[in-house]
């Protein structure tokens, strides 16, 4: 471990302690009850180490006190110096903090509780702690709940990992928006389990599922799709319809081909020849690096009858893909 990291993770679990003594205090009632409306209690509360940063400096005040240098609070990214010298980074934000695969505090994910013009998250910017392209948000929670069933459902945000937690799943992890990269494809390998794609139901989730499902089987990560017709986000489908529809819906998943079936088939105009032969070469190339014969020959065969294409002669001189999907 690199010493220099050690008092950047004191100050980070100090932030923690702060921020949810503020959330504590009567002048966080209004924050209090807009948790509770989004269904988030007490235990959730203290589960995720959920907090408030109140306006102004108080944060700074409290670290300075602390007797952490303020070279230290600027490299965690809680403070910053501006024209009249140093002060908090976060302003009026729940704060959800971010940890490491090993579970040192690195970071936050901070919510807004106002609608306007402002991010609605601001998370922590690069520190040589927090490195945006590697980092899953509640990895290390996972990573201890996998004993019993080897799956990992992997959300847009910290609002989906909590909503997973409402109905006791507690091996839900979130990539925070940012599209996935391959070191996040990495330590999900390491997870040793099948990952199930939860994005929003959305537009920009399905894009994002479509991305992700690229990268992932190029990589060899076993995943499924979670088959969300609702349109909505984890969190939203408790909201909408309670928390027994997101567990029915946990247990009902496609498998990567399927889902590319029905999304390429909305992207293409398979009514015209020049893309449905896009189609079937785009689908042929994921089709062959399935793992499993049964899977391709059954893919093939679909392909065919939707575009008049026998695709295994393109894609036969490739190698044979490695088993690892079940
Ligand atoms: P909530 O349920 O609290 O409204 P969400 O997770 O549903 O939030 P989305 O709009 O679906 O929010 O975005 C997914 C994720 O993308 C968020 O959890 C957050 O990590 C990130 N994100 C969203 N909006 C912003 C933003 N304006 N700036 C930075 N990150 C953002
Ligand atoms: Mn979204
Ligand atoms: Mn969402
Ligand atoms: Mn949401």
């Amino acid at each position: 471990a690199d010493p220099k990291k050690t008092p950047l993770y004191k100050v980070n679990q100090d932030t923690i302690e702060f921020t949810q003594y503020q959330l504590s205090t009567s002048s966080a009632a209004s924050i209090k009850q807009y948790l509770y409306q989004r269904g988030v209690s007490d235990e959730i509360i203290k589960l995720f180490e959920i907090g408030y940063h109140p306006e102004g400096n108080a944060l700074y005040k409290f670290l300075h006190a602390k007797k952490h240098s303020d070279e230290n609070l600027i490299a965690a990214g809680v403070c910053a110096v501006g024209a009249n010298g140093i002060h908090d980074i976060f302003s009026d934000r729940i704060m959800i903090p971010i940890h490491d695969a090993y579970g040192n505090p690195v970071g936050f994910t901070a919510r807004t509780t106002k609608q306007g013009n402002e991010a609605k998250y601001i998370n922590t910017a690069q520190t040589s702690i927090y490195e945006k392209g590697q980092l899953i948000f509640n990895y290390h929670r996972a990573k201890a709940a996998l004993r019993e069933r080897k799956r990992v459902f992997l959300t847009e945000g910290a609002m989906d990992v909590i909503a997973f937690a409402k109905v006791g799943i507690h091996s839900a992890i979130a990539t925070l928006g940012t599209a996935c990269t391959k070191e996040q494809i990495k330590a999900m390998k390491l997870l040793r389990s099948t990952i199930i794609v939860c994005y929003d139901g959305d537009r920009a989730g399905r894009q994002a599922t479509y991305k992700f499902g690229k990268l992932a089987l190029a990589n060899q990560l076993p995943f499924e799709i979670v088959d969300n017709q609702l349109g909505l986000d984890p969190d939203e489908i408790i909201a909408a319809y309670g928390k027994e529809e997101l567990l029915k819906m946990s247990e009902k998943t496609i498998s990567w081909v399927e889902f590319l079936f029905t999304y390429l088939s909305q992207t293409y105009n398979l009514e015209n020849y020049s893309q449905r032969k896009e189609f079937a070469l785009e689908l042929a190339e994921q089709i062959a690096l399935l793992p499993n014969e049964f899977e391709r020959q059954s893919a093939f065969v679909r392909l065919q009858e939707i575009t008049g294409f026998d695709m295994r002669s393109s894609v036969e001189s490739k190698s044979a893909p490695k088993r690892f999907m079940k």
